[in-house]
């Protein structure tokens, strides 16, 4: 079974084919990143209009890369949701029409299922059922998942996302948009206890999550630094000082998705993690996840946690994840593949709500 996914919900045009035998045999991927630096964020309708023009190149790359025709193609999926309305727009009319003139089924795929199931295209694949951290630019979120398709929401944050909490703190000394994967790098070079940003919603009992209060601090941070250096806004923070407020930050960030973490392994009973979405590609959480242990009473021995990472390059948005998660639904006889001719985007969509949608 040959499936081409699509993806298109933000800044990343993806196309890559899936192989339900052979695996993955092709995954293009153009980032709009440069584009959008130059705004500081994501400019929606210039995504919308990259999109269409990548999205016919991409897919011929795709198949020249697998070395396969577009009649050997089984079936589409593309990304529903959630995300930019317009950009979800482009790759959905993209797939409908091209499935249309293939006459091939469309498989709508949720895009948060997409990046949940993308630790599977690694090498080393967890079995049901684990907690899944969602840890993207829109998303916290931790999921019980106890099969393909059956999917708890079990905590996330009640305000900004992790990713977005980087993004603009990055933004508040100066490094450009996306800020994630650079201000990660400046924070190996700082010092840990250099700054004591707070761990918010630590001890909340529950695994709600909040990460906006913490830009609130580096800015104090960073204000007190500018008047003790007699700087003026528009002036480069000193390096050594740049590279403190990254590793402290980060590692505040760190601290809580590992302490809820914990709890969600204790609280669910699984004894396996698996972690998907663009921070999942942060050097510490990896570092801090990977030999995870949880205790459950007091005397007890700490129980090992087995956790499961996406290949490096599928962290982020990509069309192989959403190939896969259109494949799995295939390979599972889940019918509900989109009539061609009729087709919507759910820029706003909850990923409890697809079980729901499958049995309507
Ligand atoms: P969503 O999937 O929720 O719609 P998204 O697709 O925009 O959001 P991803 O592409 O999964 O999110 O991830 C992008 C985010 O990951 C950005 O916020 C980026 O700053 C962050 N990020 C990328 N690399 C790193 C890193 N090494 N450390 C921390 N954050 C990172
Ligand atoms: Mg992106
Ligand atoms: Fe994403």
């Amino acid at each position: 079974m040959l499936v081409l996914g699509i993806e298109s919900s933000c800044d990343e045009t993806g196309v890559a084919l899936y192989d339900s035998e052979k695996g993955l045999i092709a995954n293009q991927l153009h980032t709009q990143m440069a584009m959008h630096a130059e705004y500081g964020g994501v400019v929606p309708e210039l995504a919308s209009r990259d999109h269409i023009r990548r999205l016919v190149p991409l897919t011929h790359a795709a198949l020249r890369e697998a070395k396969v025709s577009y009649q050997q193609i089984d079936a589409i999926a593309y990304t529903q949701g959630p995300g930019l309305g317009g950009a979800l727009l482009a790759g959905a009319a993209y797939t409908n029409a091209l499935a249309f003139a293939l006459n091939k089924p469309v498989l709508p795929v949720h895009h948060l299922e997409g990046h949940l199931l993308s630790p599977l295209l690694a090498k080393e694949q967890p079995e049901f059922p684990f907690v899944a951290l969602l840890v993207s630019g829109g998303h916290t979120q931790f999921m019980a998942v106890r099969d393909f398709g059956d999917y708890e929401l079990i905590g996330e944050s009640v305000d900004d996302a992790a990713g977005e909490a980087f993004d603009k703190t990055g933004k508040l000394i100066g490094l450009p948009y996306p800020a994630g994967a650079i201000l990660s790098q400046y924070a190996k070079l700082g010092h840990p206890d250099a700054f004591q940003f707070p761990r918010p919603m630590l001890h909340s009992h529950d695994l709600q999550m909040s990460f906006s209060g913490l830009k609130t601090a580096v800015l104090t941070a960073v204000e007190k630094t500018r008047a003790t250096h007699h700087l003026s806004p528009q002036d480069t923070l000193p390096e050594n000082i740049r590279n403190d407020i990254c590793r402290c930050f980060q590692d505040a960030v760190v601290d809580v998705l590992v302490a809820k973490a914990k709890a969600a392994l204790l609280q669910t009973g699984f004894r396996r993690l698996v972690v998907a979405g663009g921070v999942g590609a942060n050097w510490k959480l990896r570092e801090e996840l990977s030999s995870l242990t949880v205790q459950t009473a007091p005397k007890r021995q700490p129980e090992n946690i087995k956790t499961y990472f996406p290949p490096l390059d599928l962290c982020t948005d990509n069309g192989a994840m959403i190939a896969f998660a259109g494949a799995m639904r295939l390979v599972h006889g889940v019918q509900d593949a989109e009539k061609s001719g009729s087709f919507d985007v759910k820029p706003r969509w909850r990923l409890n709500e697809i079980v729901r949608d499958k049995m309507n």
